[in-house]
C-alpha cells in the first residue's frame, strides 16, 4: 500500500502564530520544526499500519516547508508544485491520503489563519456552499479514486474537514500560544499530541478499506469571493465572469474546476504556457533557498523537541 501524506502548516501541534507560517522567517523555521515532527509521527504511524510505501508531498506555500534531511527516511519527499500531470504531481499511485497540519476554510470567525487554497478569498464555494480545502482537495483527490484517511489540525478545521470526510481519523491540535510556551506542561501536551498522531495514521492505514474517495458529481458551478475589487481585478487576468467581488465558472467535474482556481491564483494568463518551466525553476530555487539558506529558528519561548 501507498500511502501519501499531504502536509499543510498552519495546523501543525507547536504553531500559534501567523508569522510562524510566513516563508522565510525566522519564526518560520521554527514553524518547520514543528511541521517535520508532525509528519514523521505520521510516517511511522502509516508504516506501523502496513504501509509498504510512503510519500510526503509539501503543500503550504512554496512547497517547502518540511525539513527534508530530518524527515524519517524511509519516506520519500515531494517539494514544491506542478503542471503536469497534476498540481500535487502523480496521485494516480496512492492509495490513501493522510493530511496533517491542516486550517480552517476563508470566512471562519475565531480561527487560525482561516484561508481556502490562498489568502486573497473572503470565501470559495462549489455550487452555492461554502468549501474548504477538504472539500476540494478531497473531491480532487476522490477523481483519482484515492480516499482521505486522516485530518489533523485546528478543532473547527477538522469540524469543517468531517463533514467532507465523515470516514476519516482526526487529530485536533491546539492553537493557543500558552500550550506551547509552558515548560513541562508544554512538553507533556506535544508528546501527546504527537502519540495520537501515530496512532491515528495507524488506524487510518489499517482501516483503509473503510475510506471512501470522496466524489463531486458535475456540473459544478465555483465561486471565488475575492477580499476586495481591486484584487479581483488584480488576480482575474482571465476574464471570468464577474459580479461584484465574486468571480465565478462553471466545471463539468472537480479537476477542471481546481483548474481553474489555479489559474486565477498562480497562473496568470500570460504566464500559463510557461508554467511548466516556471514551476520547475521555482522547485529548484526554493529547495536550494530553504534548505541552504534558511535562516535560525526563533521558538519565542516554545519547546522544542528535538
Ligand atoms: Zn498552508
Amino acid at each position: 500500500m501507498h500511502v501519501g501524506i499531504f502536509a499543510d502548516l498552519e495546523g501543525a501541534f507547536g504553531i500559534w502564530r501567523m508569522r510562524q507560517c510566513r516563508t522565510g522567517t525566522a519564526e518560520w523555521q521554527y514553524g518547520r520544526q514543528c511541521l517535520t515532527a508532525d509528519v514523521n509521527q505520521v510516517i511511522a504511524g502509516a508504516f506501523d499500519g502496513g504501509a509498504r510505501k510512503v510519500t510526503v508531498k509539501d503543500t503550504h506555500d512554496t512547497g517547502f516547508n518540511c525539513l527534508i534531511n530530518r524527515l524519517d527516511r524511509r519516506a520519500q519527499y515531494i517539494g514544491g508544485h506542478y503542471a503536469r500531470p497534476t498540481f500535487f504531481g502523480n496521485l494516480s499511485d496512492y492509495d490513501l491520503i493522510l493530511y496533517v497540519a491542516i486550517h480552517a476554510a476563508s470566512g471562519t470567525p475565531d480561527a487560525f489563519f482561516p484561508h481556502t487554497h490562498y489568502g486573497i478569498f473572503s470565501e470559495v464555494r462549489i455550487n452555492r456552499k461554502p468549501v474548504c480545502e477538504m472539500d476540494l482537495h478531497g473531491a480532487y483527490l476522490g477523481e483519482f479514486g484515492v480516499p482521505v484517511g486522516l485530518v489533523a489540525g485546528e478543532d473547527i478545521a477538522v469540524k469543517q474537514a468531517l463533514t467532507a470526510l465523515p470516514w476519516a481519523e482526526s487529530v485536533v491540535v491546539d492553537k493557543n500560544k500558552k500550550t506551547y510556551t509552558s515548560g513541562s506542561e508544554s512538553a507533556r501536551y506535544l508528546s501527546g499530541g504527537r502519540k495520537n498522531l501515530r496512532k491515528a495514521a495507524e488506524t487510518a492505514v489499517r482501516g483503509v478499506e473503510n475510506m471512501k474517495p470522496l466524489k463531486l458529481a458535475g456540473p459544478l458551478y465555483f465561486e471565488a469571493e475575492f477580499r476586495s475589487e481591486d484584487l479581483m481585478d488584480k488576480f482575474n487576468t482571465w476574464n471570468f465572469q464577474k459580479n461584484g467581488k465574486v468571480v465565478s465558472w462553471k466545471a463539468d467535474n472537480i479537476l477542471d474546476g481546481f483548474d481553474n482556481l489555479n489559474k486565477l491564483v498562480f497562473f496568470p494568463r500570460k504566464v500559463y504556457p510557461f508554467r511548466g518551466i516556471m514551476l520547475m525553476l521555482f522547485r529548484s530555487y526554493y529547495r536550494i533557498k530553504h534548505t541552504y539558506f534558511a535562516p535560525a529558528p526563533n521558538a519565542e519561548g516554545a519547546i522544542t523537541m528535538d
